[in-house]
Protein backbone atom coordinates (compact mmCIF):
# COMPACT_ATOMS: atom_id res chain seq x y z
CA UNK A 1 0.00 0.00 0.00
CA UNK A 2 3.29 2.30 -0.53
CA UNK A 3 1.73 4.16 -3.20
CA UNK A 4 -1.16 4.57 -1.76
CA UNK A 5 0.18 6.99 0.32
CA UNK A 6 2.58 8.70 -2.40
CA UNK A 7 -0.15 9.57 -4.49
CA UNK A 8 -2.90 11.57 -3.70
CA UNK A 9 -6.50 9.50 -4.10
CA UNK A 10 -8.83 11.82 -6.21
CA UNK A 11 -11.90 13.19 -5.32
CA UNK A 12 -15.11 13.34 -7.21
CA UNK A 13 -16.83 16.26 -7.56
CA UNK A 14 -19.11 16.35 -10.29
CA UNK A 15 -22.19 14.24 -10.67
CA UNK A 16 -22.34 11.62 -12.37
CA UNK A 17 -24.88 11.51 -15.59
CA UNK A 18 -26.85 8.16 -16.26
CA UNK A 19 -25.25 5.60 -18.30
CA UNK A 20 -25.68 6.37 -21.87
CA UNK A 21 -25.87 10.26 -21.35
CA UNK A 22 -23.22 12.45 -22.49
CA UNK A 23 -19.84 12.20 -20.58
CA UNK A 24 -18.90 15.25 -18.28
CA UNK A 25 -15.55 14.51 -17.22
CA UNK A 26 -17.00 13.61 -13.42
CA UNK A 27 -14.12 11.00 -13.31
CA UNK A 28 -16.44 8.25 -11.67
CA UNK A 29 -15.38 5.88 -14.04
CA UNK A 30 -11.41 6.07 -13.61
CA UNK A 31 -11.24 6.79 -9.68
CA UNK A 32 -13.60 4.07 -8.92
CA UNK A 33 -11.51 1.28 -11.01
CA UNK A 34 -8.26 1.77 -13.61
CA UNK A 35 -8.94 0.66 -16.58
CA UNK A 36 -7.23 -1.89 -18.53
CA UNK A 37 -4.80 0.65 -20.42
CA UNK A 38 -4.64 2.38 -17.11
CA UNK A 39 -3.23 -0.57 -15.69
CA UNK A 40 -0.69 -1.24 -18.32
CA UNK A 41 1.28 2.14 -17.07
CA UNK A 42 1.70 0.76 -13.36
CA UNK A 43 -0.65 1.74 -10.91
CA UNK A 44 -3.80 -0.42 -10.38
CA UNK A 45 -5.23 1.55 -7.60
CA UNK A 46 -4.65 5.12 -8.74
CA UNK A 47 -4.04 5.64 -12.49
CA UNK A 48 -1.47 7.47 -13.61
CA UNK A 49 -2.95 9.04 -16.30
CA UNK A 50 -5.75 10.51 -14.49
CA UNK A 51 -5.63 14.60 -14.88
CA UNK A 52 -7.51 16.63 -12.48
CA UNK A 53 -8.74 20.01 -14.12
CA UNK A 54 -9.33 23.35 -12.54
CA UNK A 55 -13.21 22.97 -12.95
CA UNK A 56 -13.20 19.72 -11.38
CA UNK A 57 -13.78 17.61 -14.33
CA UNK A 58 -10.80 15.04 -15.27
CA UNK A 59 -9.25 13.87 -17.94
CA UNK A 60 -7.59 10.78 -19.47
CA UNK A 61 -3.85 11.42 -20.32
CA UNK A 62 -3.28 8.99 -22.86
CA UNK A 63 -5.80 11.07 -24.98
CA UNK A 64 -4.62 14.59 -23.90
CA UNK A 65 -1.35 13.89 -23.61
CA UNK A 66 -0.15 10.39 -24.78
CA UNK A 67 3.55 11.25 -24.47
CA UNK A 68 3.55 12.33 -21.22
CA UNK A 69 2.12 8.96 -20.04
CA UNK A 70 3.64 6.14 -22.09
CA UNK A 71 6.65 4.61 -21.59
CA UNK A 72 8.81 4.79 -24.69
CA UNK A 73 8.58 0.96 -26.13
CA UNK A 74 4.56 1.68 -25.60
CA UNK A 75 4.81 5.06 -27.83
CA UNK A 76 8.13 3.91 -30.35
CA UNK A 77 5.35 3.43 -32.85
CA UNK A 78 3.37 6.80 -33.05
CA UNK A 79 7.27 8.81 -32.57
CA UNK A 80 8.18 6.72 -35.47
CA UNK A 81 4.97 8.44 -37.24
CA UNK A 82 5.90 11.55 -35.96
CA UNK A 83 9.52 11.63 -37.66
CA UNK A 84 8.22 11.14 -41.57
CA UNK A 85 5.18 13.55 -40.82
CA UNK A 86 5.58 15.74 -37.63
CA UNK A 87 2.73 15.77 -35.15
CA UNK A 88 0.59 12.98 -37.13
CA UNK A 89 2.15 10.07 -34.73
CA UNK A 90 0.68 11.83 -31.52
CA UNK A 91 -2.69 12.47 -33.42
CA UNK A 92 -2.77 9.30 -34.23
CA UNK A 93 -2.13 8.01 -30.84
CA UNK A 94 -4.65 10.62 -28.91
CA UNK A 95 -7.42 9.17 -31.51
CA UNK A 96 -6.33 5.69 -31.21
CA UNK A 97 -6.99 6.22 -27.63
CA UNK A 98 -9.52 8.40 -27.51
CA UNK A 99 -11.25 5.28 -30.01
CA UNK A 100 -10.45 2.48 -27.15
CA UNK A 101 -11.90 5.18 -24.08
CA UNK A 102 -15.20 5.43 -25.80
CA UNK A 103 -14.63 8.47 -26.29
CA UNK A 104 -17.54 10.73 -27.81
CA UNK A 105 -19.91 7.74 -27.05
CA UNK A 106 -21.49 8.53 -23.83
CA UNK A 107 -20.87 7.50 -19.78
CA UNK A 108 -20.27 4.46 -20.40
CA UNK A 109 -20.09 3.34 -16.63
CA UNK A 110 -23.01 1.73 -14.43
CA UNK A 111 -21.11 2.42 -11.63
CA UNK A 112 -22.84 5.01 -8.91
CA UNK A 113 -21.18 6.47 -6.18
CA UNK A 114 -20.70 4.23 -3.36
CA UNK A 115 -19.00 1.78 -5.51
CA UNK A 116 -15.60 2.86 -4.98
CA UNK A 117 -13.09 0.75 -4.14
S1 LIG B 1 -17.65 8.05 -18.63
FE1 LIG B 1 -19.25 8.51 -17.11
S2 LIG B 1 -18.30 8.13 -15.10
FE2 LIG B 1 -16.65 8.31 -16.64
S3 LIG B 1 -16.02 10.48 -16.60
FE3 LIG B 1 -17.57 10.27 -18.22
S4 LIG B 1 -19.50 10.75 -17.21
FE4 LIG B 1 -18.03 10.32 -15.58
S1 LIG C 1 -6.18 5.22 -18.51
FE1 LIG C 1 -7.52 6.97 -18.82
S2 LIG C 1 -9.57 6.06 -18.97
FE2 LIG C 1 -8.25 4.51 -18.04
S3 LIG C 1 -8.49 4.80 -15.82
FE3 LIG C 1 -6.72 6.00 -16.49
S4 LIG C 1 -7.52 8.05 -16.83
FE4 LIG C 1 -9.25 6.63 -16.81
Amino acid sequence: MKHLMERVIPIQILKKPEHGKPCNGCGHCCISEVCSLGKELGDEVVCKALISNIAGSYSCGLVVDPYGYLSDDQSTTWRKIDEIAPGVGEQGAKEFYAYLLGSGRGCDSFKQRGDER
